[in-house]
């Protein structure tokens, strides 16, 4: 295989040394060993997270925490707010789930949610749970989430589901004083760890409401992973290695200092944006462009796959064709997790390269 470096938004690039840490021996995750190695991880998400809620961690892609958080978050009817294809996926979540539910789409893809709509759609009373996504990793939006979140507090009794990957750890979300319900990200995003686990929070309102619900399932019964916790190991057996990697790399943003890692987010995406802006166009709206990735949408009608082709062929660098319907419209440049500025600029000027500017 020719590995290449990712500039994707997800996976994104995991660091040699975040890959090694997979190579610790296995242990019991029903042994001592494990509950002091969980114990210790637990605090450390909830630090992220700014939150007295139950931090858990699923060994299953974040798809799975989303229809979690509807098995055991909704009863009467929800709304799945959506700028873009994973909100879609959560409306199709929902149905698949056997619950009632309506679609909010923003005006159009690449425009963000407005929270008026939002609030007007909940203010009719028929609503339990809203669905929403800080970062729409399809379109590159990146949702207003503090306003979205003070909304929300007019609606103490709708549980507010959030969809944070491509968001969590590369922008601040202080779940308390956001008052989310759920708040779930899978960790090969903007953790820059290797897929396969997700990170969730479930507030005391949700864990009640899980208690009550029907038909929930077990996989993902917040209530079973809150008994487990409570004894410092997981339902079932986790996936321990990426425990490791993801212990490994909680340890390093701290050592950044979540503030730097934040702002070093900021500085990648404002360089993208006004390169995107120089030699293209972007895709989102102004005042809602990602701080992880950078849609750009492919004004000079070029080969979206002849580009990556040359970048990959010739330097080993891999950026993502626009999703869904908007393949060879847009292309997608991540720039989230462990990546540099530099590492940017890098990327950048190989396709100022290819394009010949
Ligand atoms: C990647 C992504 C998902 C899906 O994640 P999986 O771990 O593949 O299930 C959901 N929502 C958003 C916003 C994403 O970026």
């Amino acid at each position: 295989m020719k590995f290449k470096k990712l500039f994707i938004p997800g996976p994104t690039e995991v660091r040699k040394d975040v890959l090694e840490r997979m190579a610790w021996p296995m242990i019991s995750h029903r042994g001592g060993d494990f509950v002091a190695f969980f114990n210790q991880l637990t605090p450390k998400l909830k630090k992220l997270l700014a939150t007295k809620d139950d931090v858990f961690v699923s060994t299953s892609a974040s798809t799975g925490v989303m229809e979690g958080a509807v098995l055991n978050c909704v009863e009467k009817r929800c709304l799945n707010v959506t700028c873009g294809a994973f909100g879609e996926r959560w409306h199709e979540i929902t149905l698949a789930c056997g619950h009632e539910a309506d679609i909010l789409q923003s005006e159009e893809w690449g425009m963000a949610n407005r929270i008026d709509v939002v609030d007007k759609a909940l203010a009719t009373g028929k609503y339990d749970a809203v669905t929403m996504q800080i970062n729409e990793t399809s379109t590159g939006i990146m949702n207003d989430y503090h306003e979205f979140a003070e909304m929300m507090k007019k609606y103490p009794d709708v549980m507010f589901l959030v969809d944070a990957v491509s968001a969590m750890a590369a922008v601040d979300i202080k779940v308390d004083e956001l008052g989310m319900d759920v708040c779930l990200a899978g960790v090969q995003k903007a953790f820059a760890a290797p897929p396969g686990i997700t990170v969730f929070s479930v507030s005391e309102k949700a864990m009640e409401k899980s208690r009550k619900a029907k038909r929930k399932g077990y996989y993902f019964d917040f209530d079973v992973f809150k008994k487990y916790a409570e004894k410092g190991q997981t339902p079932t057996t986790p996936a321990i290695s990426l425990f490791y990697a993801l212990d490994y790399k909680i340890d390093q943003m701290f050592e950044e200092g979540l503030e730097n890692r934040y702002r070093r987010h900021v500085e990648m995406a404002e360089y993208a944006r006004a390169w995107a802006k120089d030699r293209f166009d972007t895709f989102a709206e102004d005042g809602y462009q990602s701080v992880t990735l950078t849609t750009v949408r492919n004004s000079r009608a070029i080969s979206v796959a002849d580009l990556s082709k040359f970048l990959a062929d010739k330097y080993a660098l891999q950026i993502a064709n626009g999703y869904g319907k908007l393949k060879e419209k847009t292309f997608r440049v991540g720039h989230m997790g462990d990546l540099t500025l530099d590492e940017v600029k890098e990327l950048l000027g190989r396709i100022d390269e290819y394009l010949g500017v």
